[in-house]
């Protein structure tokens, strides 16, 4: 049985009550799988949620780290002893500082595809990581124009976009409704997740699982720090608050 992914359908739903459908002990640790979630799991550039479960009876564990296998979100935690009881109810809460970082990161990422993506139509996104120390949008392509004048002319974009207060719209798709809507369909969608695109304001949709914000007025300031050239591509990287 898969995981209901919570998060895909609704970013600001920070708890949910779950029925546990297992608990695992392995050489990596101890996790718990869930019938739906609001954990984001690690990946897609994104690290994960952390946060608690508990039940009825006041027993509490922290989770310490998510992540998505066959899917399935395994929550993962020291849970000693404990005598886990199939279908029983646990009520999963996610730490909303993490949640609301990683959401900033993930979605001043699209705002940097979007702004290159408008000033270098050559360039083709082809990766995001969105961690808070080491943000970066990965394109397929060079720029041959000054790279100190595009930062500055990109940042300049942002600002606007940000000013603006653009909503980030999200679309849960087929494959084929995503084919007609999306311009270049990443090699690697998930085949074990549903598919759902991500539109800031009016422009265009791209494919993605991760978490946002609702719009881009919750973010303080988004500034890409630096444009290289590595093996064919341009790496940008990029700050956020
Ligand atoms: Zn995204």
């Amino acid at each position: 049985m898969n995981t209901e992914l919570i998060y895909l359908k609704d970013n600001n739903l920070k708890q949910v009550t779950a029925k546990l459908i297992k608990m695992e002990t392995t050489e990596q640790g101890q996790y718990c799988i869930f019938d739906q979630s609001v954990f984001y799991p690690k990946g897609g550039g994104q690290a994960c949620d952390v946060g608690t479960i508990s039940n009825d009876s006041k027993v509490v564990f922290d989770i310490s780290y998510t992540g998505f296998h066959e899917g399935q979100v395994l929550h993962y935690g020291d849970f000693k002893d404990f005598q886990f009881a199939e279908g029983s109810s646990w009520e999963l809460k996610i730490d909303p500082a993490v949640r609301l970082t990683n959401s900033k990161g993930h979605t001043a990422g699209h705002l940097v595809h979007l702004v290159m993506e408008e000033l270098v139509p050559e360039l083709t996104a082809t990766k995001g990581h969105h961690f808070p120390k080491d943000a970066y949008i990965r394109f397929d392509g060079l720029t041959n124009v000054d790279r100190d004048e595009l930062i500055l002319k990109a940042n300049e974009n942002i600002k606007k976009y940000i000013d603006e207060g653009f909503p980030v719209k999200s679309e849960i798709l087929s494959l084929d409704q995503l084919k007609k809507l999306v311009k270049n369909i990443p090699f690697n969608l998930p085949e074990d997740k549903p598919l759902r695109t991500i539109a800031i304001g009016e422009y265009f949709p791209v494919p993605c699982g991760g978490t946002h914000l609702n719009d881009l007025s919750e973010l303080k300031s988004a500034t890409i720090t630096k444009i290289k050239h590595k093996k064919g591509n341009t790496v940008v990287g990029y700050a956020f608050d």
